[in-house]
């Protein structure tokens, strides 16, 4: 008999934390999960699910002009966020529903309210009780990062924007990463005038051919954008925000969104009073097998700042809840995730960029054209694909794709790379036609070598 109320005490009811209390359970261990907010976490309340369902509803003006061009006697009126927004509250409410059931089915008891690390086997909950496990896990996410500056008490983040009563008319969105790129798409879709301007180049670090398609795609589409600037100072003016651009003039704008990276939530969650080292952006540090320094506490998830995806998070919690608990000791290997930015165009990617592979021996393999669909409606939309390819071995070490479906496309060839393909294996690998696809295993000499 063990000498702990739990096996298992996990702290954060987000992707990572779930799977790992539910594998747990499984494997026979008696669990404990504590959520202060929402189950389901950033991915499900507030991230990945309410903003692919945005970014539907942002795509039918487009899909209703293409309509018309094919021969439809189509037309489109407003878009009534209120309708859509009562959908998205029900849909959310149903998912969290479903987590709690998983959660319960499994055996885990779950506590609602805030919990926090009182000492290496020990968890304080928000009423002050003191519940003891055998292991921790922390898995609380990360929350979004706004810089200091005057008025910044006055700018939204990605967690506001499912809250809107009514849809702002002009936005200014700060931040170049992935957050700021789909937002500005999404409500340029919407119909709100977005205006978006990054200190630096826009999704910096992707691939920079890639990159520039997309964001010349943004503008056509009707995105401002603007590179190399810094807000210093914002002020509300009744119902509207003045922006002070650093060195340029004032701008009005109904709403400023933020989104310029997230930072893990280990504020006041205990560790570093438990002995648990944190990194300079306040992670968790940990090694392969997301164990701290202190052996009974682990850590999945954004709160280790290792990669910021779903994906990974659940793969980090399902490793640690096999290893821990099944007797099967797993890493989770972090090579070559492939991801996709919901931008329009999409844009998916695994592996190495040009830039990256430049000065390593690599051929550069590029095919951009106008796809069939849009290309009879008449719009001007390019797809473009790339793949790296290391001269020495032949592998395919790298693929960015931009265009419709290109996340789908990226889970695909992510595959094959995971497997180690050569671009002989493509090649040898029949085309299905007529795709966008079928220009993935058609590139027949490469654009470039570096
Ligand atoms: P990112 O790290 O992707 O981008 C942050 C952006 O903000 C960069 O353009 C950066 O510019 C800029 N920035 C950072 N600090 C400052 C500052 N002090 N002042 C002005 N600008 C600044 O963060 P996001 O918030 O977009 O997304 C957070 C994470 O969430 C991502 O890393 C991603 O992993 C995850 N995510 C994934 C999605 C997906 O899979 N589709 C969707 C949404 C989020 P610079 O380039 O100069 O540093």
């Amino acid at each position: 008999m063990s000498n702990f109320d739990f096996d298992l005490f996990v702290i954060g009811g987000g992707s990572g934390g779930v799977r790992a209390a539910r594998i747990a359970a499984g494997h026979g261990a008696k669990v404990a999960l504590a959520e202060e907010y929402r189950m389901g976490g950033t991915c499900v309340i507030r991230g990945c699910v309410p903003k692919k369902l945005m970014v539907y509803a942002s795509g039918y003006p487009e899909a209703v002009r293409e309509a018309q061009a094919y021969g439809w006697d189509a037309t489109i009126g407003a878009f009534d966020w209120e309708v859509f927004h009562r959908k998205l509250e029900a849909e959310l409410d149903r998912l969290e529903g479903l987590y709690r059931k998983g959660q319960e089915g499994a055996g885990v008891t779950l506590h609602d309210c805030r919990a926090t690390v009182a000492g290496p086997h020990e968890v304080r909950l928000a009423d002050g009780r003191i519940v003891s496990a055998k292991h921790i896990l922390v898995a609380v996410g990360g929350k979004p990062f706004v810089p200091e500056f005057e008025g910044c008490e006055h700018v939204l983040t990605s967690n506001d924007m499912f809250k809107f009563k009514t849809l702002p008319k002009t936005m200014l969105i700060v931040g170049g990463g992935y957050i700021a790129c789909e937002f500005a798409c999404i409500l340029n879709g919407l119909g709100v005038e977005v205006s978006l301007l990054n200190r630096s180049a826009l999704l910096r670090g992707f691939d920079a051919e890639s990159r520039d398609v997309i964001v010349g795609q943004m503008e056509r589409a009707g995105v401002r954008i603007r590179t190399g600037h810094v807000i210093d100072r914002v002020t509300c003016k009744g119902t509207a925000f003045s922006v002070h651009i650093a060195g340029q003039t004032e701008e009005t704008y109904d709403a400023v969104l933020y989104a310029t990276g997230r930072v893990p939530l280990t504020e006041g969650l205990g560790l570093e009073e438990a002995g648990v080292k944190l990194g300079q952006r306040g992670e968790v540090l940990v090694d392969e097998w997301s164990q701290t320094n202190v052996p009974s506490i682990f850590a999945v998830g954004d709160v280790t700042d290792r990669i910021q995806l779903t994906p990974v998070a659940i793969r980090e919690g399902h490793a640690f809840a096999d290893t821990v608990f099944g007797a099967n000791p797993r890493k989770m290997d972090h090579d070559l995730v492939a991801s996709a930015v919901f931008t329009q165009p999409e844009f998916g990617t695994c592996g190495v960029t040009e830039e990256e592979a430049a000065g390593t021996g690599a051929d550069i393999y590029t095919s951009s054209f106008r796809p069939m669909k849009s290309l009879f409606a008449g719009n001007d939309e390019k797809v473009f694909l790339k793949l790296v390819v290391d001269q020495k071995t032949q592998v395919v070490t790298g693929c960015h794709i931009v265009g419709p479906d290109a996340g789908e496309m990226i889970q695909m060839v992510a595959i094959a790379m995971k497997m180690g393909a050569t671009k002989a294996q493509f090649d040898a690998t029949c085309a299905v036609h007529p795709t966008m696809a079928e220009e993935l295993v058609t590139m027949r000499s490469p654009t470039r070598s570096v």
